[in-house]
């Protein structure tokens, strides 16, 4: 045996596993091809998401649907080739955002969400990670005052429900807070629970190094075959067979390819996304993240300067990068957010991990013994990502859970 248990995949999903199973006394060995928090989990918008309550369901309005259907927007892009292998994913996603179904994705989605920023921060604590993550929340900005005062009712609503601390800002409220934007937003709302991190590839490295500070195991390859035999999973690489007793899949968007194989058909879909940095132009500061609503995408102060995040793009599997939201966003974003100039050669492309139920798929694989699921974090894969390994570490050691895991089982799925 290799370890007692083998996780493949050491984004922010599968690091926060093996953190948590060490930390139950587990003999654990993280794999990755390339190294931990190098993907996704690296490129994001930073946020640690405590006020998403409500997951990012399908638009349901027809003006909407048909703003994206001409695909000329920032916030949502398709390529037409994508669309066959895509339909019966997005139909399903659609039905799912119903306004009752969405309000029950909400409520299983809650325990997780409320979780998400204590969690992190036990484990920014624990590996002395303080200085890469950020109090101080997140804000959507509005250009017009129609969009602000619609949403401003929906937010008070959400908040008076939750709990959650939020403030509106005018247009000179915002300019006194963020007294480094330009001309272009009439008012804001300020999230003040979450929290932000500067750097979410280095975090997610922050906790790898927690987890081999804890005697865990960290290995580089890929894994590509698994097979179950004599009780012991064996995961084939190019540097020879690993052998566990178990084996956690948390491969992020690519979680399919060795379990497909295995007869396991859990819709899970890639929605692309891409970030540039640009350098702050002199006399700019911005304090917190801030979406610009109305077009759709995220200027997030980081360490390497401010990082722009775009919206969804729908693709097919594999093809190259098309960057267009990219240039779409930069061409509002560069006065409003005083962009200097780019930092990166190449816009960079991750995937978000999506099921069409707008939740994780965390649990018993269900027809294996000892196989175990962490993906399909959507949206919100640095905000869960402890959370979850904890509800997973605590399923496999029998300790807990600490929240009902039914809703995230994969068994929902067949
Ligand atoms: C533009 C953008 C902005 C976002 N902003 C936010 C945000 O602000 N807040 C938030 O919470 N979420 C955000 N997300 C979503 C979040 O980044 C993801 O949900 C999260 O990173 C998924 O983490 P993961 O560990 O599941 O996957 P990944 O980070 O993709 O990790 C999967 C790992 O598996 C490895 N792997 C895959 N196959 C194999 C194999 N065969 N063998 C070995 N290793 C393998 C990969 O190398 C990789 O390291 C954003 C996403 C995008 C694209």
């Amino acid at each position: 045996m290799d370890a007692e248990v083998l996780v493949v995949g050491a984004g922010i999903v599968g690091v926060s596993v093996a953190v948590h199973l060490v930390q139950r006394g587990r003999k654990v060995m993280l794999l990755d091809r390339r190294g931990p928090g190098e993907e996704t989990s690296h490129g994001n918008a930073g946020l640690i998401e405590r006020a998403s309550v409500v997951p990012y369901g399908f638009p349901r309005d027809l003006a909407t649907l048909l703003r994206y259907a001409g695909n000329g927007q920032t916030a949502l892009r398709y390529d037409w080739r994508a669309l066959p292998t895509f339909l019966p994913w997005l139909a399903r996603y659609w039905r799912e955002s119903a306004p009752a179904r969405l309000a029950r994705a909400s409520r299983d989605m809650l325990p997780l969400i409320a979780h998400s920023v204590i969690e992190h921060d036990r484990l920014i604590e624990r590996a002395g990670l303080s200085a890469l993550v950020k109090p101080g929340g997140w804000m959507e900005a509005f250009r017009t005052e129609a969009a602000f005062q619609g949403r401003l009712a929906v937010c008070e609503r959400l908040a008076a429900a939750h709990g959650l601390a939020m403030r509106a800002l005018d247009r000179d409220g915002l300019q006194r807070a963020e007294a480094g934007l330009g001309p272009g937003f009439i008012g804001a709302i300020h999230w003040m629970d979450p929290k932000s991190v500067v750097d979410p590839g280095q975090l997610t490295r922050g906790y790898a190094r927690l987890f081999q500070s804890l005697g865990g195991t960290l290995a580089t390859g890929e894994a590509t075959q698994i097979a179950h035999r004599g009780g012991t999973w064996r995961v084939h690489t190019a540097g020879g067979e690993l052998a566990a007793r178990e084996l956690v899949i948390a491969q992020g968007p690519w979680s399919m390819e060795l379990i497909g194989p295995l007869g396991y058909r859990i819709p899970l879909k890639a929605k692309r996304g891409y970030h540039m940095h640009y350098a702050v132009a002199s006399g700019a500061t911005q304090s917190v993240p801030i979406a610009d609503c109305e077009i759709g995408y995220v200027v997030a102060p980081m360490q390497r300067g401010l990082r722009l995040t775009t919206g969804v793009e729908i693709a097919r599997p594999g093809s190259a990068p098309s960057p267009i939201q990219l240039a779409r966003a930069e061409g509002w974003a560069r006065d409003v957010f005083r962009l200097g100039r780019r930092l990166d050669d190449a816009a960079w492309m991750g995937a978000r991990p999506c099921t069409p139920d707008m939740r994780p798929v965390i649990g018993p694989a269900g027809r294996h013994p000892g196989l175990w699921f962490a993906f399909g974090h959507n949206h919100h894969g640095l905000t869960l990502g402890p959370a979850s390994g904890r509800l997973l570490a605590e399923m496999m050691t029998g300790t807990g859970p600490y929240v009902d895991p039914r809703p995230y089982s994969p068994a929902r799925f067949g």
